[in-house]
Order: structure tokens, then sequence, then C-alpha cells
């Protein structure tokens, strides 16, 4: 365990502590630190606060929609940058029974948090690897015949009898076996033995909903899950929940979702949103009509304005591929107020153009708002060349993290 990880955990047992139960139903009006890591607020330049309580609503809302099929949660990649461990704890006290994360190491982080969860390794056994999976109860999703060959071995030889979700391909071509070995093995797997306790499979272009894909994938699929009776299905990630029910099958998949993306592009996000990123203001500069700022001198000041500049940069992961922003700038709220950021994007600043804003502000040491309820993680990601999923596993290391519910 890092030091991190021990001042994560106790702030953690503090809060379970001293925290009064909430009146089932009840909503929340005030806000209250869970936990909180890196350094110290004053000693670096970006606070990154994670609302769990949005968190938990997103799931709620989903679980509502499928149900009477069971919402999992998708917490790879540090839980979509949002901290596994502190998100892992929040759902599985709301009751989120299943979990779905790439590697082993995620699962067993994410174990400490919810002892009694399923949770399924999305991305399978690395060879010789099923003891490992077996000694921390953890179930692998198998997505090849070699690895199902492995596993069965080693539960046989065992007696392991854990649970595994078997993937089958419907059109996805990177992970699963083929609907022809399913349909094969389906043959084979008969009585209760069998520890096969999941068929899952992928969609490719859910977020595209009128994607003719995304018929053929859920119909395939269809022909698979009957093969397999008696053992639950899944299909349906974030996006894929929102093509109806044909998708949700016993289990669905979120992940984007829980953490504010939009699961409906085009259309209005029914989530809410869940980080919130605020940079230091370092200083308040003058630059005259003409003047450049930044690396490139690739912005030039159309009148004499006035330059924050913020301790944010692409070294924390924002907006890293943003090297020369055209017209169309992301903005930052700064005293209440959207406004520009121009120039290049530096390593460890940005500057924002807060020429509108009252000559007093803002000060030095105020915040100025990169992510929030005013800029969506959809609005932000196609700046940098990205989507949401980026914007959210790019969150850098060196922020001030705080976990409030
Ligand atoms: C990442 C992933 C999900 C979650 O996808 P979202 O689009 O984030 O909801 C679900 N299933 C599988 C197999 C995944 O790899």
């Amino acid at each position: 365990m890092t030091m991190q990880d021990e001042t994560r955990t106790r702030a953690n047992e503090a809060r379970t502590a001293a925290a009064p139960a909430a009146a089932p139903g009840s909503v929340p009006v005030t806000t209250v630190a869970v936990a909180e890591a890196g350094p110290p607020v004053m000693e670096t330049g970006g606070v990154l606060t994670i609302d769990l309580s949005a968190i938990v609503a997103n799931w709620t809302d989903l679980a509502r929609r499928v149900a009477p099929a069971e919402c999992a949660a998708v917490v790879k990649a540090d839980a979509y940058g949002c901290g596994v461990f502190e998100v892992g704890t929040a759902l599985a006290r709301v009751g989120c029974k299943t979990f779905f994360v790439a590697h082993l190491a995620e699962a067993r982080t994410l174990r400490g948090a919810a002892p009694d969860a399923v949770i399924y390794v999305l991305n399978g056994i690395p060879p010789a690897g099923s003891a490992a999976f077996a000694d921390a109860r953890i179930r692998p999703v198998i997505g090849s015949m070699p690895e199902l060959v492995e596993w069965d071995a080693f539960c046989r030889v065992n007696a392991w009898t854990g649970g595994a979700a078997l993937h089958v391909d419907t059109g996805m071509n990177r992970l699963g076996l083929s609907v022809e070995e399913a349909t094969t093995l389906a043959g084979r797997i008969d009585g209760p033995g069998h520890g096969i306790t999941l068929v899952m499979s992928h969609l490719a272009c859910a977020d595209t909903p009128d994607h003719p894909h995304n018929e053929r994938q859920i119909q395939a699929f269809r022909e698979v899950r009957a093969l397999f009776r008696g053992i639950d299905a899944s299909l349906a990630n974030s996006s894929g929940v929102f093509l109806g029910p044909s998708t949700h099958c016993e289990l669905v998949r979120p992940g984007i979702a829980l953490y504010g993306g939009n699961p409906t592009p085009g259309a209005a996000n029914p989530m809410r949103p869940v980080v919130r990123l605020e940079g230091r203001v370092v200083q308040v500069r003058k630059v005259g009509k003409g003047d450049t700022v930044g690396y490139g001198a690739a912005w030039t000041a159309p009148r004499e304005s006035r330059i924050a500049i913020v301790a944010v940069g692409y070294g924390d992961g924002f907006l890293r591929a943003a090297a020369a922003l055209g017209k169309e700038r992301p903005h930052a709220v700064v005293v209440g107020k959207r406004c520009p950021i121009v120039g290049r994007i530096s390593m460890d600043l940005l500057a924002v153009d807060v020429t509108a804003l009252p000559e007093v502000s803002p000060r030095r040491g105020d915040w100025a708002t990169l992510l929030g309820d005013e800029i969506g993680v959809d609005a932000v990601a196609p700046f940098g060349g990205q989507i949401s999923y980026e914007v959210l596993t790019s969150l850098g290391r060196r922020y001030h993290r705080s976990w409030r519910s």
C-alpha cells in the first residue's frame, strides 16, 4: 500500500465512523469531503473535485431505466480517472453488486472497497494467470479459446467454482470467441458445474443509434444467448442502455455515463456532471494590442487585454493535444464568467483572456474553473482532439483531489 492509498483509506474510515446514516431517499443538501489525496492545495496548481453523490445518482438513474435487469458499474482505468477505491466504495454502499475492470491489479484495488462484490476482469487471463484470479476471488472475462482451455484445466484440477464470463464477439472484432466457437461450446456445456456465470458481448456503435451495426449485433447476440439458456447475459455499455430494452438482457455495463459523460451524443446529456477542475490564477498581466501570448506567439491580442495565467497545463493531462488552438476556443469560468483560453497550452500553465471582467478581478490566488457544471467533459474534449473518456482518463496526477458526497 502506498502512502497515498493509506491516507485515502484512513480518510474513508474516518468518514464511515463519523457519517450519520442517510434517510432512504433523502437528498443531501451539503457535500462532505469523503477523502483527499495528492499534494495540499497550496502546493499544487489544480484542484480536482469528484462528486460521488453525482456518480451514485447516475448509477441509480441507470439502474431504474433498466430494471428488472441489474446495473453493474465499469470502473476500469481508475474509474475513468475518478478513483476506483472511492467510486467502488460509494457504489457498493448503495447496492451495486457487480463491477468490471480491465486488469487484475485494478480488481485487487477494488476488492478493498467492495469485499463482497462480483468483479469481472474484461481483458481476461494472461498465460498461467488462472491461480491469481482464483486467489483474489476475481472472475475473468474469457475472450479466446486458449484462455478458456487454460481456465477450464485450472478449475478442474483445483475444483474451483468461482465463476467466469464468456465474451462472444458479435461484430466488434476486438475480444471474444467467434459465434461458431460459442455455438460448438454451448453444445458441450451442460449441468451446473461449467462455471460460466455470464455470457456477454460488446457493441461497436452504440453511440450512433441509427448505425445498422447495432441491429446486427443485437440479433447475433440474441441467438448466442439462446444457446446458453439459464446463464445471465450482458450486452449494453452506457450508450447501449439508451438503445432500449433489446440490449438490456440481465445485466448492463455502463462506464462513461456514471462519470457524467453524455451517453446520447447529439441529444441533451441525461447524466449529472461529476468532475470539477479548478486551476489557480498565478498572476494577471496586461498585454498591449498586437502583443502575442505564449509559445509560438500563436495568439495575438486584438486589443489591449488582461490575461490571467492559470497553473494547469498539458503536464496535468489538460487538453494536451491542443498544441495550437484555432478560432473556436475552450473556455474557463473565472469569477462567474466564461472567458476564452488563449494561446498554446504550456506544460504547467495556460492563459485566459479576462479582459471582459471588471478591472479588479480576478485576483492572484483566485480559481478558474476548467471543468464543471458550466463546462462539460463532452464540450471540452474536441478542443484536444479527444472524446470525453480521454478527458477523464487523462486527469493529471499532480492535482489535489477531493472526493465529496
Ligand atoms: C469500457 C467497456 C464498457 C463501458 O463502456 P462505456 O461506453 O464507458 O459505458 C462496457 N463493456 C466493455 C466490454 C468495455 O470495454
